[in-house]
Order: C-alpha cells, then sequence, then structure tokens
C-alpha cells in the first residue's frame, strides 16, 4: 500500500485543491509499495540528482503538473519528476526501483484513463522535453517525448512535411505513437507507430537504449504499438512526407439522416483510394448544442479531384452544414481541438467493426437518439489503404483490416453527471458489442478494461509478454494497458 500523508506546521490537513502554488512547509512521509518508510534524505539525495524541479504535494507547480486531459480521473503521485533529459530519466527509474515505488510515465496527459499519473507513487513527467529537430534531406524527424502533436506539425510543416499523427493538436506524439497512432494520414502512410524509425529508451534496469530496426529489433518491435510498457521513452525518430493543402471539414445533416449517411458512407468507402487518408461519420452536436450527423473526410491529394471525388457526400439529401474546404494540414490537424477540450469529463468505450451492417447501424441509430450530454460524439472511423497493407505481426499494433473503429466518446461538463453518462455509453456498448468483429484500440480504453488488454493486443499477445520478460520482468512499468511479464512460468 502507497500512501502520502500531508501535515502542515498546523498539524491540519492540507486539501487537494488548497495548495495550489502556495508555499507551504509540509512534512511529506512516503511508503512504498511494501510499506516501508522512505527516509527523507533518500528523497532529497535523488532531488539533488535532477535537473529538473522534483514536484510533491503542497510544492508550487504539483497542482499544474497533475493537470491531465480527462477532469473524470483525479490521482496524486507523492512525487512528479519534471524530467530535463535522459540523466532525470535514469535516476526517476531507478529511483523508484530501488524504493519499490509505483511509477508512471506522463507524455502529453491525454490518456482518457489517465495513466499518466499514478496515485501515491512516482510520476516521470516528461512534458519538458520539447525538442523537434527536422532533417529535410533525410525526411526525418526527431522529437522529444514531450512534445504535442500541434507542436510537431508546426515544426515540420515548416517544411511542407508531414507524418500521420493524432487528431487533436493537444495529445502527447508519445503515448499515441507507442499505442500504434491512427490519424488522417492513415490512408498514405499507415498509422503513426508504421512511420516510428527510431527512439531512445530508458528500461527498468536504468539502461539507456538507441533502438531501431536494426539495433535491439525486438524491443524496436514492442515500442511500435507496445504501449510504455518496455520503458520510459525519451526521444522518437519519425519519417515524414510532403503534404501541402488537404481537403477537410465535414458535411451535416439533422440527426434523422442517421441511416440514411451510415448507409451511404458503407459502400462510398470501397473505391476510395489511399488520398482520403480517413473518413468517417459522427453524431455530435452543433455549437449551438443540436445534434447531427456528419461525414469528415480528410483527403491528400489536388483540390479539384478531392471535389470531385467527395461531391456525392455534398448532393446525398439537404445538408445542414457544409464546411469542405482547402485548407493547411495544420489547421486540418487543430481543427477539432474545440470539440475535446481539457478539462471535460470523458468515458470511452471503443471496438472494431469490418462492415457496417443493417445491425450496427440500427444500433448506433437507436442510441445516438437520445445522448444525455451534448458534448459526446460517436465516431466510426473508416481505416484503410497504407494502414492495412502492413501485416499484423509486423509491428506490435495488430489491427490491420480494412474497417471501421467505433468510439463511444462520452463526454461532459459536472462531475455529479458522471453516473448518467458512463450508463448511457455502458448501455450503448452493451447492445453493439456482439455486433463488433473483436479487437480495440489500446489507446482508445477506458479505465477498468483489464479484460480487454488481450484482444487490444491480438495475436501480439505472446511476442509482447516476451519482450516485457526480457526488458521489464518485474513489471515495474505497470500504469499502462499492462502486459504482465511471465518469467517466473519460462
Ligand atoms: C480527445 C482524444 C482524441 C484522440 N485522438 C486520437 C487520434 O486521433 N489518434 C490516436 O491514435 N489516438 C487518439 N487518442 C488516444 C491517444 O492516442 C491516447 O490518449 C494517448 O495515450 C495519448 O498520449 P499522451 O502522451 O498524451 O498520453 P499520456 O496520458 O501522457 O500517457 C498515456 C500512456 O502512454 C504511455 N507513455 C506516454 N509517454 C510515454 C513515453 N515517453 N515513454 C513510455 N511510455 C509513455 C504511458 O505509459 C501512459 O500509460 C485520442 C484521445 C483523446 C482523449
Amino acid at each position: 500500500m502507497v500512501w502520502v500523508d500531508l501535515l502542515n506546521f498546523n498539524n491540519s490537513y492540507i486539501s487537494s485543491g488548497q495548495e495550489e502554488e502556495k508555499r507551504v512547509s509540509v512534512e511529506t512521509r512516503v511508503s512504498n509499495l511494501d510499506g516501508r518508510t522512505i527516509a527523507e534524505t533518500v528523497i532529497q539525495d535523488f532531488k539533488s540528482n535532477l535537473r529538473g524541479p522534483l514536484l510533491r504535494p503542497g510544492t508550487p507547480g504539483y497542482e499544474d503538473a497533475r493537470r491531465i486531459w480527462n477532469a473524470n480521473i483525479e490521482k496524486h503521485p507523492a512525487f512528479i519528476a519534471k524530467c530535463t533529459g535522459v540523466a532525470d530519466i535514469v535516476h526517476s527509474v531507478k529511483f523508484a526501483r530501488e524504493n519499490n515505488l509505483l511509477v508512471s510515465i506522463k507524455g502529453g496527459g491525454h490518456s482518457i484513463p489517465g495513466l499518466g499519473l499514478c496515485d501515491g507513487g512516482l510520476t516521470i513527467d516528461l512534458s519538458s522535453l520539447k525538442e523537434v529537430r527536422v532533417d529535410p534531406e533525410e525526411k526525418t524527424a526527431r522529437a522529444g517525448a514531450g512534445v504535442t502533436w500541434g507542436e510537431y506539425d508546426h515544426e515540420t510543416q515548416f517544411y511542407g512535411l508531414a507524418s500521420t499523427g493524432g487528431e487533436i493538436s493537444t495529445t502527447g506524439i508519445s503515448g499515441l505513437t507507442l499505442g500504434g497512432g491512427n490519424g488522417w494520414l492513415n490512408g498514405m502512410f499507415g498509422t503513426s507507430c508504421d512511420n516510428l524509425v527510431a527512439a531512445d529508451v530508458v528500461t527498468a534496469d536504468g539502461a539507456f537504449h538507441s533502438v531501431d530496426q536494426d539495433h535491439e529489433k525486438d524491443l524496436f518491435w514492442g515500442l511500435r504499438g507496445g504501449g510504455g510498457n518496455f520503458g520510459v521513452v525519451s526521444s522518437l525518430k519519425y519519417k515524414i512526407h510532403p503534404i501541402g493543402k488537404v481537403l477537410g471539414g465535414f458535411v451535416g445533416w439533422n440527426l434523422d439522416m442517421t441511416r440514411e449517411v451510415m448507409e451511404f458512407l458503407g459502400d462510398f468507402v470501397r473505391e476510395l483510394p489511399d488520398e482520403v487518408g480517413k473518413i468517417g461519420v459522427e453524431v455530435i452536436a452543433s455549437r449551438e448544442g443540436v445534434p447531427m450527423v456528419i461525414i469528415r473526410p480528410g483527403y491528400f491529394g489536388p483540390t479539384e479531384e478531392g471535389e470531385r471525388l467527395l461531391g456525392p457526400i455534398r448532393r446525398l439529401g439537404k445538408p445542414r452544414y457544409d464546411t469542405l474546404r482547402a485548407m493547411s494540414y495544420e489547421a486540418l490537424q487543430s481543427s477539432r481541438d474545440p470539440y475535446w477540450p481539457w478539462g471535460r469529463h470523458n468515458y470511452f468505450k471503443s471496438g472494431f467493426v469490418e462492415d457496417l451492417t443493417d445491425d450496427v447501424i440500427e444500433t448506433f441509430c437507436a442510441h445516438t437518439r437520445n445522448v444525455p450530454s451534448q458534448y459526446s460524439q460517436i465516431a466510426v472511423e473508416y481505416y484503410h489503404g497504407a494502414y492495412s497493407r502492413v501485416k499484423s505481426g509486423e509491428t506490435a499494433y495488430p489491427h490491420r483490416v480494412t474497417g471501421w473503429n467505433l468510439a463511444i466518446g462520452g463526454s461532459w461538463l459536472d462531475g455529479s453527471a458522471s453516473e448518467r453518462n458512463i450508463s448511457w455509453v455502458r448501455a450503448f456498448w452493451k447492445d453493439i458489442e456482439p455486433l463488433m468483429s473483436g479487437g480495440v484500440y489500446v489507446n482508445f480504453m477506458s479505465a477498468g478494461e483489464d479484460d480487454r488488454i488481450k484482444v487490444a493486443y491480438g495475436k501480439n499477445y505472446d511476442r509482447l509478454v516476451s519482450v516485457k520478460n526480457r526488458y521489464d520482468p518485474t513489471n515495474l512499468f505497470k500504469v499502462n494497458e499492462n502486459i504482465k511479464p511471465d518469467v517466473a512460468s519460462q
């Protein structure tokens, strides 16, 4: 059991919201996973080895560093080490291991189940690692683990280049890529992890590894889809590709068109070229709070050709909204930010389905008619092209079938509405799960879905366990969608 006991000098307890940026003198007692107390001298010794600050409850900056995207998850680490480079990461990993502390790794802090933080242990916070170095000749970019997609795109687009990245610009590149990484460029260039060519990583024994296809191949393979299970990644190197103007935005209809829109899209996608990098249908509320159904395509080719190719979407019924237009890649990559801001309460259920069958459409329509929060979004996105030309075992990310990824994204403002919204997501999922093809994208899972971890890693699970056995046999890195080592049974 890990616990942190916060007392001020008047011996009164400090509540978590109270201490924000306040310089209070605190006496902190910290115990590790076996209940042993960690001496303050050991903690001070660790602190003096760090170039970045070591934040503790009640110290300035702690509350800010504890903030994550999903307000529905509340965790209080005993320590947050704001690492400035590899040396800080190595010291942090050794401190956690030697003192038997729970340890979490925070990249962008965007994980739906809040896996960047842990309760009572050490959070290795990488958000200060912000360098992006673009090599336009080699067509690669090396980025620090704390970079977000907005920051990465800004640097690579300066040279007119891009890698497949997440749709929301505030998402961290590291958590997203290590889990697989799906984005607008899926059809042209595959997932983010398909574009990863090298990574630097500190493993559980504190050793530094620079890995790629030719160096520690197994570890490199595991990093491309196996999440944060194998170590702390300090930087990632990607392939980058020329990307100019793109065609993005959406066409939207009244909610009663949902069935027709889904039936149309299910047929329409069959002939689409890779240049339609990704396309999806979504139930969402307009800015005025009116529910609508939309089709969102991203097209990466000549604008005129894109307008012609996507023309049938505009001719379906009488669209109420039409924002499809040529825009910069950076504009496309941040266009959905307002719909997914930091600080709301969120709960997701997700899974893959090969076809939009009548039953899938019927169930989708039934549950999207009564969404309890106007901030929730239910999307089905089509993954195809380069994404599904990669073999399932080639990277640790296993889901390579052309088809749809459903995400029931429950989102609401007030914590008191959590039960109602979570129940709605679960009821929707209960009805649609039997119609799914199986499998789930590891980065779209919510807290409490441990029973789905094996299907998330699919056929690659056994190989992932053997990589885990080699690089993290004691499961130091367990605050993630955890691959459990089975060294003892080997
Ligand atoms: C609104 C929203 C939109 C999203 N859109 C997309 C999308 O378009 N495409 C997509 O693929 N996914 C998407 N995701 C999912 C996203 O990939 C995950 O949330 C991902 O975990 C975020 O990465 P992060 O670094 O911000 O996460 P964090 O919360 O910082 O970390 C999450 C997990 O990643 C691991 N991790 C993070 N950094 C490191 C590191 N440097 N070394 C080792 N382990 C690390 C940690 O173990 C932790 O368990 C979206 C999520 C949300 C909430």
